[in-house]
């Protein structure tokens, strides 16, 4: 059931926010005013311009997944900061000021506990993910299908340039952050070969990143021979299905694989196809899936790095964001996102994005 609630007067309070509650598989979305919050230093309280339903968000609402109720859902979102607490400070050290457009990190780290300070501030023993969290009194507004996001301190904040389109800037904060993060965890260097299997947003994402980085070959493997098609628009040099990706890196090698599907199946050929001191990276299998076999003496002999990789840091989201800048296949990711939905119509935005219509739906604000 979607409705919209309104104020005593009928109209909906210019200062309120509206924000889109999730209350679990059984009851579905509510379209609701909520109270703008109280900043306490450090935090931004930001106008989201526009959102995209992400696969997390889909297994959410799916019931695989989890999660405190009620909650915000949404985490790939882009917008204008409308006030701030203290002086928060954004990526590049300077100050975040009102007027500001920003994306954010998906969790908070408190630059303290052991992970932070090992370089894994993703994996912060405090860490509050956006889109993910019961709300609270205290925090109400804390995901990205919502007019306004109560953005708290331990955020990483980076500025996006105006000439980003936001259909273009929404998914970095998840897809393009996860990709540029793995790509660095997996040593992706110029001249490389890279394999990507699955060609999702993600896939397509690595795809682009990975020629952006100057690898010669990027052999991209999926079974939706319209996802191929894609990926070679995006620079793939070659398109395979699965059935044919082992002769594909037999004939160029594959010194970094990036496995995006979370198939086992893909996994396991991963790790048979990568090359000769090669790595594979694993992000696609976010949940439980089957066991898959693997041959160790392969892995020693081939001098083998297996690294899994999951959300990123808020470098990795500076260098996001900077790739989506500098990409000549800007409107192809803008292609990727049709015309949005309105946030009061979020049960079509989710049964389209669920029905695969495309890579990405969006969801504006206005
Ligand atoms: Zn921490
Ligand atoms: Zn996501």
């Amino acid at each position: 059931m979607t409705e919209l609630s309104s104020g005593p007067t009928g109209v909906r309070e210019r200062t309120g926010a509206t924000a889109a509650v999730w209350r679990g598989p059984g009851s579905g979305f509510t379209v609701e005013s909520q109270p703008m919050p109280r900043l306490a230093a450090g935090e931004v309280l930001v106008r989201v311009e526009l959102a995209t339903l992400c696969g997390s968000d889909l297994h959410t609402i799916a019931g695989d997944r989890p999660t405190p109720l009620p909650t915000v859902l949404g985490h790939e979102a882009v917008g204008v900061v409308e006030a701030v607490g203290g002086t928060p400070v954004a990526s590049d050290g300077r100050p975040v000021v009102p007027g500001q457009r920003i994306t954010w990190t998906i969790g908070t780290s408190c630059g303290r506990c052991r992970r932070c300070r090992r370089g894994v501030p993703q994996k912060c023993e405090s860490v509050r993910k956006y889109g993910h969290e019961a709300m609270t009194d205290r925090w109400r507004l804390n995901g990205g299908l919502a007019t306004h996001c109560h953005l708290v301190a331990g955020t990483g904040f980076v500025t996006v340039p105006d000439s980003l389109p936001s259909s273009v800037a929404a998914p970095a904060n998840c897809a393009t952050a996860t990709v540029a993060c793995a790509a660095r965890r997996a040593g992706l260097a110029p001249g490389d070969t890279v394999v990507v299997t699955g060609c999702g947003m993600l896939g397509l994402t690595a795809v682009s990143y990975a020629r952006d980085l100057g690898a010669e070959h990027v052999i991209a493997c999926d079974v939706d021979p319209a996802r191929r098609d894609l990926a070679l628009r995006f620079g793939a040099t070659v398109a395979c299905p699965p059935g044919a990706l082992e002769e594909a890196a037999k004939d160029l090698g594959a010194d970094v694989v990036l496995e995006l599907s979370g198939n086992s199946g893909a996994v396991e050929s991963a790790l048979r196809v990568v090359g000769l001191d090669g790595c594979v990276a694993l992000v696609g299998s976010v949940s439980p899936g089957p066991d898959v076999t693997f041959a160790p003496d392969a892995v020693v002999r081939n001098l083998t790095r297996v690294v899994g990789s999951h959300n990123y840091t808020v470098e990795d989201l500076a260098e996001a964001v900077a790739f989506l800048v500098r990409t000549p296949h800007r409107n192809l990711f803008a292609d990727l996102v049709p015309e949005p939905y309105a946030l009061r119509d979020i049960d079509a935005a989710v049964a389209a994005a669920r029905s695969g219509a495309a890579p990405r739906i969006a969801v504006h604000m206005n």
